[in-house]
């Protein structure tokens, strides 16, 4: 089945070749209208979308809509109302040697560009870059996740009835497909997946010199300060929990992955952590958490839980259930640091605290890992956030909240180090797929005469 669709794959990508070298991509009312399409097609077929998600991975209807549709809403919104400002030349200044001269930027579309979604926001992490493709006037090849087969499936069915089919197309499959779609010669690779598969995109892209953006996880540290005010303390844990298991079941990959706590105020934050999630989903958390994405990833999560509970350190949670693919949210306190459970990105609902004797500890912590793709820092303390800002690397950096700078289309969105590289949502989708034409324009007014051979002394001494 893969290889049919392989072998057709050459003739859809000349199609979309020859549909942006006919200009059509660049005029900005095509834009728009694709643009609009999309919007349209959110609206007509939500439920659609929500049954897919929740075929895929269990999303409940109101988290499918808050992490797929909604942002998706919003970014076509803000890229229908920027367009305009968007593509406009910008005025660059000149040094006076080059007077009488005027320069100005200019933003151009790169060609051809394949963009790879991951399974745990399917039609999110696939629209998303998409906008900006469109926004920015290139063609486009998506290759949806083929681990949420209802998702990609839904994607690969609506798309055509709605977008101009002669300018993206959605390609099903799986390895064979994404092997045989990084064999081909593209202007822009954009890759959300983990950094093993990064690296395999962005050899494959060397080959070509395609420049790639690799959006990619990693482990998103939360430092939580000893919160004193009782109101501060209500808010931080609600924002944690969400920030731990309210997205995909905590498979996200700027959900918080562990906290680090100062040991005296670990006891307290359990406690409060335990009522939360009590509030936050009852007695039968099954019901609004999302299910993990199969039977191997479900293993694999067990397994980092057996190894970690050495030592008793599951104080929360801990029940498995195979048949279904839940976990309950978990907390571990202090779980051994060489255990994969600390070394690997968890992607799942299980929540490592670990404690430390002073707060700023956790700068030296954070440092000694892998560059985060966000970092978290709940607290009041003025020179901690300093401190954190100025001696600490990530992708992204919140205080006292977690995940929301996802929907913050004025902060770019990407990582730094491990995490991945090259930034986007909002304006910066719109760069992501540009490129910047510097433009200068000369008039033959006048040329001053030292610029030019022959050397002689006299031009020396200016
Ligand atoms: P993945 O790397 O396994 O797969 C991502 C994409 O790559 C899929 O489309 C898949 O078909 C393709 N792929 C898989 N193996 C391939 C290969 N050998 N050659 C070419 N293509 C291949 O990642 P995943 O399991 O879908 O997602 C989980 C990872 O993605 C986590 O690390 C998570 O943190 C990260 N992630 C990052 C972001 C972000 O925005 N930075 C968002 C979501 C997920």
């Amino acid at each position: 089945m893969e290889c049919v669709v392989a072998e057709n794959m050459e003739g859809e990508v000349e199609e979309l070749r020859e549909t942006f070298s006919s200009g059509k991509t660049k005029c900005v009312n095509w834009r728009r209208s694709q643009l609009k399409a999309l919007l349209t097609l959110l609206s007509d077929k939500e439920e659609e979308i929500c049954m897919a998600l929740y075929k895929d991975v269990g999303k409940h209807h109101c988290e499918a809509y808050r992490d797929e549709i909604g942002i998706s809403v919003r970014s076509l919104n803000v890229a229908l109302a920027s367009l305009k400002q968007w593509v406009a030349p910008k005025k660059a200044k000149l040094p006076l040697a080059a007077f009488p001269t005027t320069g100005e930027i200019k933003p151009e579309p790169l060609g051809l560009v394949l963009i790879f979604s991951s399974w745990n926001f399917p039609i999110g992490l696939s629209l998303e870059p998409l906008i900006g493709a469109i926004a920015a006037g290139n063609t486009v090849v998506l290759k949806p996740s083929e681990l949420a087969p209802a998702c990609s499936s839904l994607l690969a069915n609506i798309i055509p009835l709605y977008l101009d089919n002669k300018a993206v197309k959605v390609v099903e499959g799986g390895l064979t497909i994404a092997e045989g779609l990084l064999e081909m010669k593209w202007d822009k690779i954009f890759f959300t997946g983990s950094p093993g598969v990064g690296r395999i995109v962005m050899s494959a892209a060397a080959k070509h010199l395609t420049p790639v953006t690799l959006e990619l996880g990693g482990k998103c540290p939360a430092v939580i300060d000893s919160l004193t005010s009782s109101w501060d303390r209500k808010v931080a844990i609600k924002r944690i929990i969400a920030g731990k298991y309210g997205s995909c079941a905590g498979q996200a990959c700027v959900g918080i992955d562990y906290i680090l706590v100062l040991e005296e105020f670990a006891p307290t934050l359990i406690e409060l952590l335990k009522t939360g999630i009590k509030n936050m989903y009852g007695e039968n958390p099954r019901e609004s958490i999302a299910r993990i994405l199969n039977k191997q990833r479900f293993l694999r999560l067990k397994k980092l839980l057996d190894e970690a509970s050495v030592g008793n350190s599951i104080i929360h949670g801990g029940s498995l259930d195979e048949e279904n693919l839940y976990i309950e949210p978990t907390i571990l306190l202090n779980p051994p640091l060489e255990a994969e459970i600390m070394t690997d990105e968890i992607f799942g609902p299980l929540l490592p605290i670990i404690t430390v004797k002073r707060i700023e500890d956790s700068i030296e912590f954070i440092n000694l890992r892998s560059k985060p793709l966000a970092l978290y820092v709940f607290t009041n303390n003025a020179t901690l956030k300093n401190r954190i800002i100025n001696e600490t690397s990530s992708g992204s950096l919140t205080f006292n909240d977690a995940v929301i700078q996802y929907t913050c289309d004025t902060i770019p969105f990407g990582g730094v180090g491990q995490s991945g590289f090259g930034r986007y949502h909002g304006k910066f989708s719109f760069d992501t797929f540009s490129h910047e034409k510097g433009i200068i324009r000369r008039s033959f007014l006048t040329e001053f005469w030292f610029r030019f051979p022959p050397w002689t002394a006299n031009k020396l001494q200016l």
